[in-house]
């Protein structure tokens, strides 16, 4: 059967507003009792990756997490509040975007996915065994609540991405070592996480996004006024792409689940519920700078040409506070402290690790001088 996604309209973070706009997003899939049953415990999966404000938009928004909070028991399943943060505990991230407040508010739990165990794969496309949050596993379910940003490696983080978050912190340099500089290496494995997972249902916060240079503290948030809900993440993936204005090959992850024929990519084949794309398309969105392009090169040639192309960190020296939080997630440990924060890029993944991490939004993308050409004449 051909997947559906739904497009909402919702322009502010105001409780009953989105409410309204979640519960007609999940009526439009069936209605809730469709996704989860009475009694059921249901891991609800937000984006906490660091310590922001909700208006940082780092965060999924307390409001959007409320409403699921309500309609999961409005249904009689006992929700549970999960994630795995970059640097911090879920329960700090999660009090200082505003989500513990509201969990507090309707008596639900805030956990760490802080307990890692290697699983089977069997059906996975190119990852046969994964490492996975125990607290994520023992749960009867899962509701995957992603914020829609940008994202320095992989282009965008949406449905997909975000069950990333059920890889244990400490465990995700791991994953990002495996892929190495690989970016469909490391899409792969995103996508055989995500169908492992496979969450019952995904809404995404576009209420306010994130553009630029996301998906931590460097990008900036944008309002786009939309939520969008499906139980198809490479589907919802491929329409939230479409409606920001980019193709489908810009997602990594959709383009290697094209690739492998691991879910629809097709928009004739979507079922497409609520507003039409043409209704919500979003312009000018600032897409963030992209280090995918050696990948289309001839493998041969990646040794020679990878400098010049690949797209590398740089520290801003003004804004760096020393904090060593990149030093300490760095996959490859080649990261040093001295006066300033200095990078080996001679055995740098580019794995933007470190910018996603930064607190200070003092890490940026430079673009490598051939690339830089490249682009000026496409
Ligand atoms: S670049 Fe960012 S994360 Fe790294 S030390 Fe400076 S402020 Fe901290
Ligand atoms: S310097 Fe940044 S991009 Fe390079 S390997 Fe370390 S964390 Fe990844």
């Amino acid at each position: 059967m051909n997947p559906s996604v739904v497009i909402t309209k919702c322009s502010d973070y105001i409780n009953e507003e989105v409410y309204q706009a979640i519960k007609k997003s999940v009526d439009l899939l069936g209605g809730i009792g469709a996704f989860v049953k009475k009694g059921e415990r249901i891991l609800l999966k937000p984006n906490l990756l660091s310590a922001k404000p909700p208006e940082a938009a780092v965060t999924t928004h307390p409001a959007v997490v409320r409403a699921i909070i309500q309609l999961v028991q409005e249904a009689g399943a006992v929700p549970i509040v999960g994630d795995s943060p970059g640097i911090g505990s879920a329960e700090k991230v999660a009090q200082k975007c505003g989500i513990a407040a509201v969990a507090k508010e309707f008596d639900v739990e805030v956990i760490g996915l802080a307990t890692s165990v290697s699983v089977e794969n069997p059906d996975g496309k190119t990852f046969k065994r994964l490492e996975i949050a125990k607290e994520a596993l023992e749960a009867d379910g899962i509701i995957n609540i992603p914020k829609l940003k940008t994202h320095t490696q992989m282009f965008l983080t949406l449905g997909v991405k975000n069950m990333f978050g059920c890889v244990v912190g400490t465990r995700k340099p791991q994953w990002h070592m495996a892929a190495g500089v690989d970016t469909n290496a490391f899409a792969r494995m995103l996508v055989d996480t995500y169908l492992f997972l496979k969450p019952r249902l995904t809404i995404v916060d576009g209420i306010v996004g994130m553009e630029g240079n996301g998906p931590g503290s460097g990008g900036e948030p944008r309002r786009l006024g939309l939520v969008f809900a499906s139980a198809d993440c490479i589907a919802l993936d491929r329409i939230i792409t479409e409606v920001l204005g980019a193709k489908a090959d810009d997602l990594f992850t959709t383009k290697v689940a094209k690739e492998d024929e691991t879910g629809i990519t097709d928009i004739d084949e979507i079922n497409i519920l609520g507003q039409e794309i043409d209704d919500v398309r979003v312009s000018d969105f600032k897409f963030p700078p992209m280090v995918g392009i050696e990948f289309k090169l001839p493998f041969s040639l990646h040794s020679y040409l990878r400098k010049p192309l690949t797209a590398r960190p740089l520290i801003n020296n003004d804004k760096c506070t020393l904090c060593s939080m990149c030093v300490d997630i760095c996959p490859p440990g080649i990261m040093t402290r001295t006066k300033t924060i200095n990078i080996d890029y001679d055995n740098c993944i580019r794995c933007f690790c470190c910018l996603e991490i930064c607190p200070e939004g003092a890490i940026t993308v430079k673009e490598g001088w051939l690339k830089r050409i490249v682009s000026s004449m496409q």
